[in-house]
């Protein structure tokens, strides 16, 4: 068990509404009475909240542009006893947004964190998408350079899992738009807007039919985007496609540089190019034998 300071104040991560009022939770709002001071991403937002629910705290402003400063703050304020109760603009704090700084900073100060959970707007996308949610990667909001978001969007096009991103509604086309260039337009995306909100609305097609829509009608409201893995065919057939390009070989040869021993790498590469071990075996040897 990780060693807390009795003495210090407790971080209360506390989760709020993405939307609806209504989902705040009963422990939310005692903690928040509770607390000695809430730390807000946004104090003019929680401001709003805790006004609805008559709650009148002491409130510290905990964002992007002044975490470097506001933690070791908040930190000071923690070890003189205090409790903190941290609420993010919406949500869950720490997911995509500078929650997650204070809390390795409480840990590592050997402060006690503990939780309040609720809504998340990833969690409710991916469960209303209509798409495979046994297993997901949550990506987040893609970088802002085009190079290290090209990058990413790479890297999906092996991806199997479900993965979930978050997008501002301004730059929702271009994402889409840079989908449809490394992905495929044909891939299934749900579009899930407004969660918890009176239009909240869920649309699962393909990108590029998406591309369409937002031609006749831009845009508008909070988005996430949720898009299918690649099937395990298409998968397959991808990877056919690559292996023929390199020789049995090199193939055998790239596991074995990894530390496999060489009959389970070509028992490997038997498996990938569905082919017998007896075969690649003798093609090994015979590549092997034209090499030298
Ligand atoms: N911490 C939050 C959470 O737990 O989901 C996310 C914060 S992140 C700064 C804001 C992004 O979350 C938005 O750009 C949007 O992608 C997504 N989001 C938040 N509320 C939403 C809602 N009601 N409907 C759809 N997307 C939402």
């Amino acid at each position: 068990m990780r060693f807390m300071n009795t003495e210090y104040g407790t971080l209360y991560i506390v989760a709020t509404p993405i939307g609806n009022l209504g989902d705040i939770t009963i422990r939310a709002l005692e903690t928040l009475k509770n607390a000695d001071i809430v730390a807000a991403e946004d104090t003019r937002q929680t401001g709003k909240l805790l006004n609805h629910f008559e709650i009148r705290k002491p409130m510290i402003s905990y964002f992007e542009h002044n975490k470097a400063q506001r933690g070791p703050q908040i930190i000071e304020k923690l070890k003189q006893g205090l409790n903190v109760a941290l609420v993010s603009d919406a949500g869950t704090p720490g997911i995509s947004d500078p929650g997650a700084d204070i809390v390795k900073e409480a840990i590592s100060e050997e402060i006690k964190v503990t939780m309040v959970p609720g809504p998340v707007a990833g969690i409710m996308a991916v469960v209303l998408s209509g798409l495979d949610t046994s297993s997901f990667i949550f990506q987040g909001f893609l970088p802002e350079e085009k190079k290290k978001r090209k990058a990413i969007l790479e890297e999906f096009r092996t991806q199997t899992r479900t993965v979930i991103f978050y997008e501002s509604p301004h730059r929702i086309e271009t994402t889409l738009k840079e989908i449809s260039e490394i992905l495929g337009g044909g891939r299934r995306l749900a579009l899930c807007r407004e969660l918890t909100k009176m239009y909240e609305e869920i649309v699962l097609k393909s990108v590029d039919e998406h591309l369409s829509d937002f031609s006749a009608k831009p845009p508008r409201g909070e988005y996430v985007m949720v898009m299918e893995g690649v099937d395990s065919q298409t998968l397959s057939e991808m990877n056919q496609a690559e292996w023929a390009e390199i020789s049995v070989k090199d193939h055998v040869d790239s596991y074995i540089n990894t530390g496999m021993d060489r009959k389970a790498a070509i028992k490997k590469v038997a498996l990938e190019r569905r082919s017998s071990r007896n075969e690649i075996y003798n093609k090994y040897e015979l590549e092997k034998s034209v090499d030298k």
